[in-house]
C-alpha cells in the first residue's frame, strides 16, 4: 500500500518537456484525512475530484486545475449538519528542480518567497498544499445552516426555530442574583 500522503502525487511522465507541451488529467482524490477547517471540511475517505491541465513551459509546468468537493460540517449556531459544495480554479506554476538550484545562485531571487515555490520532484507533482490550501480559503470558519438560524435558547439547548413564540425560562436576571446573595449574606455579617 502506498504512503497516504501519495494520493496527491501525479507523474507527468506522459508530459513532454518542451514548453507549450499540454496534458490533461482527471484525478479522484480519496482524501486520507480530513481537508478543511475546525467546523467544515471534506472528510477522511472522501472524494476531492480534480480536473487539471499541466502546460510545459520553460521553468517547469504550470497546473490549472478546477476543484470539486463536498465539506460537511456543522453549522456553528445550531449545530445542525451543513453541507458546502466547492468549486475552485486553480493554478500554480511547479518549478523544475535545476531551474532553482540556477536561481540559489542568485542571492536577490533566493529570499523572493522561496518557501511557496513548488518544486517538481523529477517528474512528480505533488498537488496537496495547493488542493488543501484552496479548499481552506473557500471554507467559512463559522459555516451556518443559513444566515437566519437563529441558534439555539442557552438555557436548555432547544433550537429557537423549533421553540413555540413564548418560549421562556424562569430566570432571575444576573444584577438581582446578585443583591439576593448580598441580602442572604448579611445578617452573617452582623453577626
Ligand atoms: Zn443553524
Ligand atoms: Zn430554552
Amino acid at each position: 500500500m502506498p504512503k497516504l500522503p501519495e494520493v496527491y502525487k501525479l507523474n507527468t511522465y506522459e508530459l513532454p518537456r518542451r514548453a507549450g507541451e499540454m496534458r490533461e488529467y482527471e484525478l479522484d482524490i480519496e482524501v486520507p484525512e480530513k481537508v478543511g477547517v475546525e467546523l467544515i471540511a471534506v472528510p477522511a475517505g472522501d472524494v476531492i475530484e480534480v480536473d487539471a491541465r499541466l502546460e510545459s513551459v520553460t521553468e517547469g509546468v504550470l497546473l490549472s486545475a478546477e476543484i470539486f468537493a463536498v465539506a460537511k460540517g456543522q453549522c456553528g449556531r445550531c449545530l445542525d449538519p451543513v453541507e458546502l459544495v466547492i468549486e475552485k480554479r486553480i493554478q500554480e506554476l511547479f518549478l523544475y528542480e535545476q531551474k532553482v538550484e540556477r536561481k540559489k545562485r542568485t542571492p536577490v531571487l533566493d529570499d523572493l518567497d522561496s518557501e511557496d515555490e513548488l518544486l517538481m520532484e523529477g517528474d512528480v507533482m505533488d498537488l496537496e498544499s495547493p488542493i488543501r490550501d484552496a479548499i481552506v480559503l473557500a471554507l467559512p470558519n463559522n459555516p451556518l445552516c443559513s444566515d437566519e438560524c437563529a441558534g439555539l435558547c442557552p438555557n436548555c439547548g432547544g433550537k429557537w426555530a423549533e421553540l413555540p413564540e413564548n418560549h421562556a425560562h424562569e430566570v432571575i436576571d444576573a444584577r438581582w442574583a446578585g443583591l439576593a446573595a448580598l441580602a442572604i449574606d448579611e445578617p452573617d455579617f452582623k453577626n
